[in-house]
């Protein structure tokens, strides 16, 4: 079934890569899983430290190679000194790899905070031109609501207007859960000139617990109808689960009616969250 055709959406999906690697299979027959619904592209993180670089690499080489979709490696720059970067530009090549997300990451809890403020690479601007100049592909990723550390939305939207300059060819948003959040942020960005690809970033929330730590990690605001929704259903794990996809699912809609066809979703590793999504739609 070709996903874009039915669904009039451009789909793309995320993974993480595994702790250990006897996990890989387990997330090579997710990725499988996922191929059915024709994705854009499959993202793959990558850890703050570049403590999983290589599962960075490897995942993202097996998706691009072994499975024909397009695959983009996550790469942040917080730890990075001039050599490592060179040295993960290099891996990343030898691996087929041709497409980047760039970002800063946040401190690693082993790095110490004057090791990060002193940090090589301050901001994924300083890495993108490299990037490029290496004939990858570079996204960089946006925030509708804001990034905790910009003192104001205008802040944040230079930055990114700069990113943008600076040769960042598409956008990766954070999560959102209120689309009128989005709709703002769209408008403010084409005012601007940023007019690159924007993949609305959407989270389903299947269970109860996900949801403090999804808000701890975006610092996305909940909007009265997803806390009813937790209030009702969260302590019935499949009722949960059934209401966060059809919450997922109607923000998806709302959006292509409003003429956002890029929808990235957060699929957490788990296929299924991303099959149900696509049954509905
Ligand atoms: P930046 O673009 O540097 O922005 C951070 C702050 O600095 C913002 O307040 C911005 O306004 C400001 N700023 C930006 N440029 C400048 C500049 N030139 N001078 C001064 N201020 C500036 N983290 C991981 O560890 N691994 C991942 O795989 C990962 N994937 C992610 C995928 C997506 C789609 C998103 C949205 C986030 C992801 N993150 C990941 C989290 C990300 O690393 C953090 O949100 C981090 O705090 C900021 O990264 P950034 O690239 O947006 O940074």
């Amino acid at each position: 079934m070709n996903t874009e055709k039915s669904t009039g959406l451009s789909l793309s999906f995320e993974v993480f890569p595994p702790k250990k690697w006897e996990d890989f299979p387990e997330l090579y027959e997710t990725l499988n899983a996922l191929k059915i619904h024709n994705p854009e592209f499959i993202s793959c993180t990558y850890g703050a430290g570049g403590s999983n670089s290589k599962k960075t690499a490897e995942i993202a080489s097996h998706i691009e190679k072994d499975l024909g979709i397009c695959a983009i490696a996550h790469l942040t720059c917080a730890a990075l000194t001039e050599e490592g970067l060179l040295s993960t530009i290099d891996n990343f090549k030898n691996s087929g790899i041709h497409n980047v997300l760039a970002l800063r990451g946040d401190k690693p809890a082993d790095m110490s905070t004057e090791c990060f403020e002193n940090r090589r690479y301050k901001h994924p601007s300083e890495i993108i031109p490299i990037l490029k100049d290496s004939g990858f592909r570079v996204s960089a990723a946006c925030y509708p609501e804001k990034h905790y550390e910009a003192s104001s939305m205008d802040e944040d939207l230079s930055w990114l207007k700069y990113k943008v300059d600076q040769g960042a060819d598409s956008l990766i948003s954070q999560l959102f859960f209120k689309n009128d959040v989005f709709y703002r942020f769209m408008d403010s960005i084409l005012k601007m000139g940023i007019e690159v690809p924007v993949h609305a970033g959407i989270m389903p929330i299947t269970s109860s617990k996900m949801i403090s730590t999804t808000i701890n990690l975006s610092g996305a605001s909940v909007p009265k109808s997803l806390s009813d929704l937790i209030a009702t259903y969260g302590d019935s794990p499949c009722d949960m689960k059934k209401a966060g996809i059809e919450y997922a699912v109607r923000q998806i809609t709302d959006l292509r009616d409003h003429g956002i066809r890029n929808i990235h979703i957060y699929t957490m590793n788990h296929s299924e969250t991303a099959d149900a999504i696509c049954a509905l739609l």
